[in-house]
């Protein structure tokens, strides 16, 4: 009665390690920040509790909900994508509830490879696109991200045999873990590329919200084509602090909405209907939520870049999203360096090899405790390790 290949041949948990040490220091009592958890920390706005709570007592609520979701919902969705990016989404074919865009991302694989099929997944990246493709029995083909090329992957580098194998490709702007975003013209060579090698796009886009500086980071569907090509993964989480709820969609490509949908139909049964009405309102309220959290991590933005100045540290802050994504001092890797920023300073970063080979030399800060926090962490590590050298 053993696992499947597919379970065993899962990569190691790099985070193991991390982990193990963050239990032993709490049970020592050492009082610990942690800056590795990407999970806002600012409450659900009231009114969106408040369509729950209303929500949660009708009992026509109770009942399964459509797997693809409310038609509300969906048209919540759509009303969402035209006000917010100018794009038009038919509600019924062309947008599909999901719990929490997770879910969605790791199936989606399920729904379109089949054994040894290949996504081409983005490295760092988000860890769920290479395991849903590993679940799935597909193969992944990455692509790295590195400083010299703005964290865009270089298509020209795919090789054609492995371009022409491809069925999925997993982009992700704003990016976790690095905090950049993507311009129009990215969008639009991997439309074009996506054409030539027959090529199902999934743009993860959690953080189109959470921008800086006045930044309104873009949807791919604002790239000419892409619909045809692509489905863009939303999620309630990180723009309403919804995190806990799980509700999410995908949107776009009404062919594959409808084979994501379908697959669905077979292992779930959809979002909880108070939950998809806390949505709609989250969607159609006030959204005056949505800069007062910008509002929010941008203080914080200030307090993790003077922190890392006077450490020494010469890196471009954030442009959106809210996470920093920094190189590791000299004489460490990624996994040295948290923990001894864990031990002698009582302060958890995330390692950068833990989203892959070429997030190693890195580590990624969170912006999610409050300021107060954030400075004392800082203050903590300036103390444990001065200046440092690169
Ligand atoms: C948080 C996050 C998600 C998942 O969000 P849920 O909708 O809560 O499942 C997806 N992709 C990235 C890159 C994330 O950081």
């Amino acid at each position: 009665m053993k696992e499947s290949l597919a379970m065993q041949n899962l990569p190691p948990y790099l985070f193991a390690r991390i982990e193990k040490k963050i239990s032993e220091a709490k049970e020592q009592g050492i009082d610990i920040i942690n800056l590795g958890i990407g999970d806002p920390d600012i409450p659900t706005p009231r009114h969106i509790i408040d369509r729950m709570a209303q929500s949660i007592y009708d009992p026509a609520n109770h009942q399964y909900p459509s797997s693809v979701g409310l038609l509300e919902y969906r048209q919540a969705v759509a009303e969402w994508y035209k006000r917010r990016f100018d794009v038009d989404l038919d509600p019924k074919s062309e947008v599909v509830s999901l719990l929490g865009s997770k879910e969605g991302i790791a199936h989606i694989s399920f729904a379109y490879l089949d054994q040894g099929d290949i996504s081409l997944v983005p490295d760092p990246g988000y860890p769920v696109y290479n395991i849903g493709t590993l679940l799935a029995g597909g193969k992944s083909h990455f692509m790295p991200l590195k400083e010299e090329n703005a964290y865009l992957p270089i298509l020209e580098d795919i090789p054609a045999e492995i371009a022409r194998a491809a069925k999925l490709m997993f982009i992700n702007y704003p990016n976790n873990p690095i905090g950049v975003v993507a311009d129009l013209p990215f969008f639009e060579k991997v439309v074009e590329f996506a054409r030539t090698y027959d090529i199902l796009v999934c743009h993860d886009a959690p953080y189109t919200e959470m921008a800086f500086d006045g930044l309104k980071p873009l949807s791919f569907l604002q790239a000419r084509g892409a619909k045809e090509v692509g489905i863009e993964f939303h999620s309630m989480s990180k723009t309403y602090n919804m995190t806990g709820w799980r509700i999410g969609c995908a949107v776009g490509n009404a062919y594959a909405v409808e084979v994501l949908g379908r697959f669905k139909s077979n292992v779930d049964s959809g979002v909880f209907q108070a939950i998809q009405y806390a949505a709609i309102e989250a969607m159609r309220g006030p959204q005056d939520c949505i800069d007062n959290a910008n509002a929010i991590y941008t203080e914080r933005r200030s307090i993790a870049l003077a922190g890392l100045e006077r450490m020494g540290w010469k890196v471009k802050p954030p442009q959106a999203s809210f996470y920093f994504w920094a190189p590791v001092p000299k004489g460490y890797n990624s996994a040295s360096f948290a923990e001894l920023i864990l031990e002698k300073a009582g302060v958890i970063i995330t390692p950068g090899n833990g989203y892959g080979e070429y997030g190693e030399g890195y580590f990624r800060i969170a912006l999610t405790v409050g300021k107060e926090r954030m400075q004392e962490a800082f203050d903590r590590m300036y103390a444990a390790i001065g200046r440092v050298d690169f």
